[in-house]
């Protein structure tokens, strides 16, 4: 079994280790000075909260990456952890309009975020780039329309470095995801790559909309199976699936009843992610560990990580080179 993993789904402030949060919350007083580790540990993990009360959580996180060096040690020790677990390339989802809350321009924290990177590349022996992500806010996208296409510009003017390209992340279920098609069109014409969480929170409807956007991969996209056409759409389009089974089990399922078999089965390239490390308390080890616990063979991880070089946001010598370092050729 290979021990080389591709996370290409893994949010920034949902991955980040508790105790560094709790610290910099402290030193930043974002909480009072007598919150002890354990009170803070608790006002994290979701007990029982649904939709929009569940993404509440990630407020924690972002009180403290609201200062450039906040951003900056985030992506540094974040991309040190998963070097240590074996990731050699990750692309991670960062919302710069998420870091504005005290005074950062979306410029401004998306370079704080891409020096934490270089600065990790340069010390650890791993691969990454950013995906900037559109936000869902509120009843229409409307709502943020003005901020998601700041992001956009500034994915344009730093894509190559760092920057691989966008998403559109938050709360799956706001409103139609028609409604975000302007954003993607003009992506498209700046050719910038993207994903888009689509099929994550029941509405397997997503997932052919988000496929006639131009999505060149799916966050999730495991309602599909609601419909076989959804699963054809899926399958005509020959786009991968970003699939983050522990960060599925909110939604009902356990590591045996996850669509990720019947997808596969399907023919569906899927690739394994880790989605939010802080919540899901998990890593890339742990779930190829759960995924065979539950019957998938070497090969077929095998093959969800070399699905995932493919899928990358990368050139075809960078594939190519981390193609050779998963079959071990160097
Ligand atoms: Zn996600």
């Amino acid at each position: 079994m290979n021990h080389k993993y591709i996370d290409l789904h893994l949010h920034i402030d949902g991955s980040l280790n508790v105790r560094w949060m709790y610290e910099r919350a402290l030193l930043r007083g974002v909480i009072p000075a007598d919150t002890t580790f354990a009170a803070y540990y608790d006002t994290i993990f979701p007990k029982g909260e649904q939709g929009d009360a569940l993404f509440a959580k990630f407020d924690v996180p972002l009180a403290v990456m609201q200062c450039e060096e906040d951003i900056h040690d985030a992506c540094y020790s974040l991309l040190k952890q998963i070097s240590e677990d074996g990731v050699i390339y990750a692309e991670l989802r960062f919302g710069p309009q998420l870091h504005t809350r005290k005074g950062l321009s979306q410029e401004q924290a998306l370079l704080a975020a891409i020096s934490g990177v270089k600065d990790a590349m340069r010390d650890f022996p791993i691969k990454a780039n950013i995906l900037n992500a559109f936000m869902h806010a509120g009843d229409s996208a409307r709502v943020n329309e003005k901020e998601n296409f700041e992001t956009l510009y500034l994915t344009r003017k730093y894509l190559g470095q760092c920057v691989a390209g966008l998403d559109l992340a938050g709360y799956e279920n706001n409103c139609d995801l028609n409604e975000y098609a302007p954003l993607f069109e003009e992506a498209r014409k700046l050719n910038i790559p993207y994903t888009i969480h689509a099929g994550e929170m029941g509405n397997g409807a997503n997932v052919p909309k988000a496929i006639a956007m131009g999505a060149k991969r799916l966050g999730h996209g495991i309602f599909a199976v609601q419909d076989p056409s959804y699963v054809q759409a899926i399958l005509d389009s020959g786009i991968p699936l970003e699939v983050c089974v522990t960060s599925n089990l909110y939604f009902g399922f356990t590591y045996a009843t996850h669509p990720i078999r019947e997808l596969m089965d399907k023919g569906v390239k899927v690739t394994v992610n880790s989605d939010d490390m802080t919540f899901c308390l998990n890593n890339m080890p742990y779930e190829f560990y759960m995924l065979k616990k539950v019957g998938f063979s070497d090969e077929e991880l095998l093959q969800c990580t070399l699905n995932a070089v493919d899928a990358a946001f990368l050139s075809d010598e960078e594939k190519q080179e981390l193609r050779k370092k998963i079959l071990n050729e160097e």
